[in-house]
């Protein structure tokens, strides 16, 4: 029973998502798609109800008033539908939905005044009116609503009798219950895909903030914060690619692009785990390494500059970094960053594609 009404709602869901895509050009990843399908199924639902009782009260108890009433109501959720698929008109189409339903519901209870129950058809319209048109306009409706039926009923104070408990009145009480509790269904199952887009799509944002586009690295902002909040030492190092501004000028700057890219794999798989490396800046690169012993970490920035100018770029010549490193402390995070360039520029004047390792100034 279980799994036969799984089939069935996945059926409808996919029904719903051809349709919309077939004339809405809308697909699921698309922000509109929620509200379109809830409006969609709405239609669906109403018109078959509608539709439903227009049969029932036609062919199974014959009465012709509420035959009326509800293949109006049929007629207006055609109408709807095509609104929605065919001109593409969807706050016409919901307006149309949602007069059918509190019109046919107000005729009913009009028609019926407190017979098998038909009052409780007026619980439908702020349901169906809040979901539609939000809930300024959807408050406003059903709030003039409620005035109507709330003088309707209440000038009918002592004329009305007890309504007796039969199968119209039975029915009449479980299609509501099912009709609302489809809708609330509906409502907390798009409330919670809703949800999980927006914590996907905060999960992304997060991920974007502290990440670098090109090269996939982390970004300066992610680096500094790392080294401003943390409570351990570290050894720090800035990279700068050696005579970079000539593989732009005599390669192009796409292929500039793919060097920084592989550079960046080639310094993120050297360091492994011992390590964490982000852009800077254009070519230069902060290297992150746990303050362990300084003989330990001279050797990674050996075997970081081995690795990089024995790799094969694809450029027909070789790539060099050149570092300077400084002892890190967040307290004395300016003057480090400091030495770190100073001793950076030292790398380069004594040749390139070397490291040089200062104390830190003071600041
Ligand atoms: P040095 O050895 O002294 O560092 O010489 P250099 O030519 O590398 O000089 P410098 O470090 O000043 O060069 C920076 C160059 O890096 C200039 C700029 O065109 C290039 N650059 C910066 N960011 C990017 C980038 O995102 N893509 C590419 N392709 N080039 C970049
Ligand atoms: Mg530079
Ligand atoms: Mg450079």
């Amino acid at each position: 029973m279980r799994e036969g009404l799984t089939i069935l709602v996945m059926k409808g869901a996919r029904v719903v998502e051809s349709l919309l895509e077939k004339y809405l050009g809308v697909t699921k990843s698309n922000e509109q798609y929620r509200h379109l399908s809830l409006v969609l199924i709405s239609i669906l639902t109403c018109t078959g109800v509608a539709a439903f009782f227009a049969f029932y009260n036609l062919v199974i108890d014959y009465y012709p008033p509420l035959f009326y009433v509800d293949a109006v109501g049929t007629l207006m959720g055609l109408l709807s539908l095509s609104a929605l698929l065919l001109f593409r008109r969807v706050l016409l189409a919901s307006f149309i939905l949602m007069l059918m339903v509190t019109g046919v519901c107000l005729m009913v209870i009009m028609d019926r005044n407190n017979l098998d129950y038909s009052l409780a058809w007026a619980l439908v319209t702020p349901v169906v009116s809040v979901f539609l048109m939000g809930f300024l306009y959807g408050a406003l409706y059903s709030g003039l609503y409620l005035a109507f039926v709330a003088w309707f009923a209440g000038s009918n104070l002592g004329v009305w009798q007890p309504a007796s408990w039969d199968m119209d009145s039975f029915s009449n009480l479980v299609v509501i219950y099912l009709l609302l509790f489809i809708l609330s269904c509906y409502y907390e199952f798009s409330r919670r895909a809703s949800h999980k887009l927006l914590q996907d799509s905060n999960e992304k944002l997060r991920i974007q903030a502290f990440t670098d586009a090109l090269t996939g690295l982390y970004n300066r902002r992610y680096m500094e914060d790392l080294l401003l909040n943390s409570d351990q030492d570290f050894f720090i190092a800035m990279a700068d690619i050696d005579n970079f501004k000539k593989v732009n000028d005599e390669l192009g700057h796409d292929v500039g692009d793919e060097v920084l890219i592989s550079l960046s794999k080639v310094m993120r798989s050297s360091l492994g785990s011992n390590g964490i490396v982000g852009r800077w800046g254009g070519e230069e690169f902060m290297i992150v390494v746990h303050g362990e012993s300084e003989e330990n970490f001279t050797g990674q920035l050996s075997s970081l500059l081995e690795n990089i100018s024995g790799h094969s770029f694809g450029i027909g010549r070789p790539v060099t970094i050149s570092l300077g490193a400084v002892r890190h402390s967040a307290k004395g995070h300016r003057a480090a960053l400091r030495s770190v360039d100073e001793a950076l520029y030292s790398a380069k004047m004594s040749g390139k594609n070397c490291y040089k390792l200062v104390n830190s100034i003071s600041d």
